[in-house]
């Protein structure tokens, strides 16, 4: 009974445990499924964010792929060109493909140009401190007065971009200034700063976005890679040309010091050739030099150069190149004249743009440069330091070249009449004569002598006297330059006391004679103020000789104008004498 009891409660106690582990293999199993199919949906989810992330990495793989591949493209061309602006020009043409329906253009803070081919920015279309470098599909008339509003750039320059739609557009200072045909190109327009942040030097500006058709994310972000592409390589680029072009100015400037320091027989033959030099380093036309000291109106150059032009246009440019003179006579720094000032100072046409430089001397002002050329395209900033070197150079020493220049004149020249002295005339017929020989040309000579001069002293004093032989030359010098014809050639002397000579070359007999008689007219109407009041009239009487008809050797030329003035003398003074021979 004991043991019936005993396998009963066993036997419940067995089934009750059996039924507890049954329940707890099945809730175990539960779990485990339950645990299995969240752990695989999770795998499947997670496999499905995998997934997705892939695609989204691919499809930016292949993004990138092709905007790199774009930008390649871009930078191979651009990284080729030797000369940063054509690089530009390049990057240009890929977003703007058709200039008549777009545009594009590059700024650059005006100081990272200073080593560039660039002007001065006060004189160039500009934006206060940006500086056109280069453009695509903007006309003329835009980039004379474009100007990017300072707030636009400075947006610009915090964001990295701008991009801004028509009508914000219209709200813009940069679109009061651009010309209506390049308003019409003008959709959206983009801003992208060049250079790193807190580092920024400038903008590129454009219509349209690379490549074309693209999804403008994109575009935006090619656009922007690229510039910054750009503007390393820019910096990079800019610096080498920047002392390139230092070297080749250095190079320059020795070249003319070197002029400077050469041996000239006459010292402004230093300055013409310096004046040559200089002009084909900067690329002008021609180039004047005048002294302030003997110029009011600048009409005469002490030096001048450029190429032949006709007579009446090089004397067309010589006025213009006066009144370029006149406009900065006062000025200390050196002026720089584009076609408006030009018009503005009354030089419509022939030179298209020009540089004044002042010529300047610790002690004052020595003189003034006027360097023009005919191309409206002002001169590089290259040009204008040399230019200014230039200026300060001759300022130095061109009192020194005067001043030796004076020296050397006044070795050759007669103290009181600024004629040819008796050395220089000995000299000069010798040289003639023996041309003459050779070459058969033929030269004549005449011979003043002033009628009754010494009464001229004795009634009127020397000082007179002396007056009188001034305005005698200056008649010789007027008679010539407005006597003498093309292919001949004359010039005076003082022979010795009250007497005078004329040296014709290429002039014959009756040639000669025409201009004794001009010459003798010339001094006969001619006034000489008296110091008491009151005007004295004088005389002359002239002998005439020519080689060969009267004589080869300046012995016998002179010898023979020498007898036909006496002649002149004998038969009532105030007259031309012939030589014998010419009179039979
Ligand atoms: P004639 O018509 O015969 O030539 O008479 P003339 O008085 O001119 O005679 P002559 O040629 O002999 O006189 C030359 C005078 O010229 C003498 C001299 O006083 C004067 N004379 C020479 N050189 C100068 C000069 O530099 N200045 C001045 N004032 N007089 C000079
Ligand atoms: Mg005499
Ligand atoms: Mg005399």
């Amino acid at each position: 009974m004991l043991l019936a009891t005993w396998l009963d409660s066993l036997n419940h106690v067995v089934s009750s445990g059996m039924l507890v582990a049954l329940t707890l293999i099945c809730l175990l199993q539960y779990v485990g499924y339950l645990w299995g199919f969240n752990h695989s949906r999770r795998q499947e989810r997670r496999f499905q964010e995998e997934l997705e992330g892939l695609e989204c990495e691919l499809s930016l793989a292949q993004k990138d792929r092709s905007l790199a591949r774009y930008e390649n493209v871009i930078l191979r061309e651009f990284l080729t060109q030797e000369d940063s602006e054509r690089a530009l020009g390049l990057v240009l043409r890929r977003f703007i493909v058709n200039p008549e329906s777009g545009f594009a253009a590059f700024y650059i803070r005006s100081e990272t140009r200073e080593g560039g081919t660039h002007r001065d920015p006060a004189n160039q279309s500009g934006t206060g401190d940006l500086a056109l470098v280069t453009s695509r599909g903007l006309s003329q008339k835009s980039l004379a007065q474009l100007q990017i509003d300072p707030a636009l750039r400075n947006l610009a320059y915090v964001q990295g971009y701008v991009r801004l739609e028509t009508a914000a557009i219209q709200k813009t200072d940069f679109w009061n200034r651009l010309a209506p045909g390049d308003r019409m190109k003008v959709r959206t327009l983009f801003f992208i700063a060049l250079g790193d942040v807190g580092q920024r030097f400038g903008l590129f500006i454009s219509t349209d976005l690379y490549p074309p058709g693209c999804a403008h994310s994109e575009q935006m972000e090619l656009a922007c890679r690229l510039m910054q592409t750009v503007t390393y390589s820019l910096k990079h680029k800019q610096v080498q040309e920047s002392q390139q072009l230092q070297l080749r100015t250095t190079k320059e400037i020795l070249e003319l010091r070197a002029i400077a320091d050469r041996h000239y027989s006459k010292p402004l033959g230093m300055l013409d050739d310096f004046l040559k030099h200089l002009s084909e380093k900067v690329g002008a036309a021609r180039t004047a030099v005048f002294m302030h000291a003997n110029e009011s109106n600048y009409t005469k150059a002490l030096a001048r150069t450029g190429p032949n032009l006709t007579p009446g246009v090089l004397e067309q440019w010589q006025r213009f190149e006066a009144l370029l003179a006149m406009a900065c006579k006062d000025k200390s720094e050196p002026c720089e004249f584009d076609e408006n000032a030009l018009q503005q100072i009354g030089v419509p046409h022939l030179i298209g743009s020009a540089m004044v430089l002042p010529l300047l001397q610790p002690t004052g002002r020595t003189g003034i440069m006027v360097v023009t050329r005919n191309s409206r395209e002002g001169f590089s900033f290259e040009a204008q330091r040399l230019l200014a070197w230039a200026g300060e150079f001759l300022g130095e020493t061109l009192f020194r070249t005067l001043m030796q220049a004076r020296v050397e004149k006044m070795a050759h020249q007669d103290g009181l009449t600024e004629l040819a002295n008796r050395r220089t005339f000995d000299e000069e017929v010798q040289k003639e004569l023996r041309f003459a020989r050779t070459s058969g040309t033929v030269v004549s000579l005449l011979m003043l002598d002033l009628d009754r001069f010494k009464s001229v002293n004795d009634k009127h004093g020397h000082r007179t006297g002396d007056q009188v032989l001034r305005k005698t030359a200056a008649v010789l010098r007027d008679r010539l330059a407005t006597e003498i014809r093309a292919g001949e050639r004359g010039f005076a002397a003082r022979y010795g006391g009250e007497e005078l000579v004329v040296v014709l070359v290429g002039i014959g007999f009756e040639g000669a004679k025409r201009i004794a008689e001009c010459i003798r007219r010339g001094v006969e109407s001619m006034p000489v103020d008296l110091p008491g009041g009151g005007l004295l009239r004088v005389t002359t009487s002239i002998g005439l000789a020519t080689c060969p008809i009267h004589g080869t050797s300046a012995e016998e030329l002179v010898s023979a104008a020498d007898a036909a003035l006496y002649l002149a003398k004998a038969s009532g003074r105030n007259r031309v004498g012939l030589p014998v021979a010419a009179l039979v």
